[in-house]
């Protein structure tokens, strides 16, 4: 039996519990071509692997590579850092992913999975809680932004349960939430995803500022930025809102 000494550094909270990773993989639908990011000494892995086909992992931890790798022969895992990852290039066609994320990088993974959102189908997260409550937030509240935005454009997206921190060796410090995303039907949004993310990212750069204030930089024409939208902030604005928005700012691009 190998020891594994947990690192802080790498996130590392391993589950403890079999009933909540029963759970978690109960609420992921697809059963094949799935990629498992961090799976540590196998929590959801012992689960995985008997009711996928076709499951690949990703983990940059070298001592549980060698755990999973004398455990189970036969599985297919990238030692690599996620974040080095391009998900579309992991299977020859569309994956789904499921992970209790390394908190220190899940935006990061967000924001990875929003570039490569063609090739996914669906996510399952375990997530800190208040992460999980940001990205499934609605507009009009403090807690909706960047990346609630972005996400809720192409992913409809649910919370689903809480897990307490005794259900992970070592407990971390915060309560973690299990979060579901499955692809829309959103495909076209009429502008480069670039333009919409750094349309979102303006706007939110100051949650205080009006949108006439916080666009400035982008030097509209007054004609458009009389429209009374630009009185509003960035969190009362909704996903279309936001959609117009950017296709009103590539007509007016000078
Ligand atoms: N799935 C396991 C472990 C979760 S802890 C369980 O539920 O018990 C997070 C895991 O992600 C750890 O195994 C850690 O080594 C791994 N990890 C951390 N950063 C990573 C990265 N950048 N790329 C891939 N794996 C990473």
């Amino acid at each position: 039996m190998i020891k594994i000494r947990t690192k802080k550094k790498l996130g590392q909270h391993f589950l403890n519990n079999d009933d909540v990773a029963k759970k978690i993989i109960s609420y992921h639908s697809n059963r094949k071509n799935v990629l498992e990011i961090g799976p540590g000494i196998g929590a959801l892995t012992k689960f995985l692997v008997d009711e996928v086909d076709n499951l690949l992992l990703i983990e940059i931890d070298k001592d549980c590579i060698l755990f999973l790798k004398k455990k189970y022969k036969h599985l297919n895992i990238i030692e690599d850092d996620v974040l080095n990852i391009e998900f579309n290039t992991l299977f020859n066609k569309n994956l789904s992913i499921i992970s209790n994320l390394p908190y220190n990088i899940s935006s990061q993974v967000f924001f990875k999975i929003l570039e490569n959102r063609d090739s996914i189908d669906e996510f399952t997260f375990l997530i800190q809680k208040e992460v999980a409550q940001r990205v499934c937030s609605e507009s009009g509240n403090k807690t909706y932004g960047i990346l609630s935005v972005l996400l809720q454009t192409y992913f409809d997206l649910e919370n689903i349960f809480e897990i307490e921190p005794d259900k992970f060796n070592p407990p971390p410090k915060v309560f973690s939430s299990v979060v579901k995303g499955v692809r829309n039907s959103t495909k076209n949004i009429g502008v480069p995803f670039k333009l919409f993310k750094n349309t979102v990212k303006l706007a939110f750069q100051n949650r205080r500022k009006t949108l006439r204030n916080s666009l400035k930089a982008l030097n509209l024409p007054k004609t458009f930025t009389s429209n009374s939208i630009f009185s509003k902030r960035a969190e009362q604005l909704d996903v279309k809102d936001f959609i117009w928005l950017s296709n009103e700012i590539k007509k007016n691009e000078p």
